[in-house]
């Protein structure tokens, strides 16, 4: 039986001492465990319509891409600043210390359309939440904000409120 868990490496101390990193190139390099995670995923949706899946950088990427082929809709990169080339609308988030930014091209989503957005890991929700608005900003509608992974105890998921939010695998 597919578990996901058996593809996912802790990383103890990376990228700093205290954090255990949930490693998921493990899951990349074996093509039939991705897949099955990829066909849960897509269950998972039910059917829902997609005209646009947002990865986040870098490592929603991956599943981001491979989600968007199997249902028919673009892929669109939400990115660190300065990575994108054409235009991009910006939104802030705050971190543990400081703040950060991502950016999503200007012409990426389009009023009323249907968007999925897929990280590999919820952790405490900024990044997703940002994204999000982003997203909202610019007329898109979220169906649902998926994860394969969800560190439940930093309570991500209470940033998400108003969204579905879905998770192969929960980490308590
Ligand atoms: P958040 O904003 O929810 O605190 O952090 C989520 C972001 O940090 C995601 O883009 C995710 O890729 C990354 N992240 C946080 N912790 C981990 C981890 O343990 N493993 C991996 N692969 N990514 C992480």
């Amino acid at each position: 039986m597919f578990n996901l868990q058996d593809y996912i490496r802790d990383v103890p101390d990376f990228p700093k001492p205290g954090v255990v990193y949930k490693d998921i190139t493990p899951l990349l390099q074996d093509p039939e465990a991705a897949k099955k995670a990829t066909e849960i995923l897509l269950e998972k949706l039910n059917g829902l319509k997609i005209d646009k899946v947002v990865g986040i950088e870098s490592r929603g990427f991956f599943f981001a891409t491979l989600l968007a082929e199997r249902l028919h809709a673009g892929f669109v990169p939400i990115r660190k600043p300065g990575k994108l080339p054409y235009e991009t609308y910006r939104e802030n988030y705050s971190l543990e210390y400081g703040e950060d930014v991502l950016e999503i091209h200007k012409d990426a989503i389009k009023q009323g359309e249907k968007v999925l957005i897929h990280d590999d890991v919820l952790a405490t929700g900024g990044t997703a939440a940002a994204a999000c608005r982003l997203v909202e900003k610019m007329g898109g509608e979220i169906v649902q904000c998926n994860f394969l992974m969800e560190l439940a105890f930093l309570h991500g998921k209470d940033k998400l409120k108003p969204y579905q939010v879905v998770s192969l695998l929960t980490v308590e």
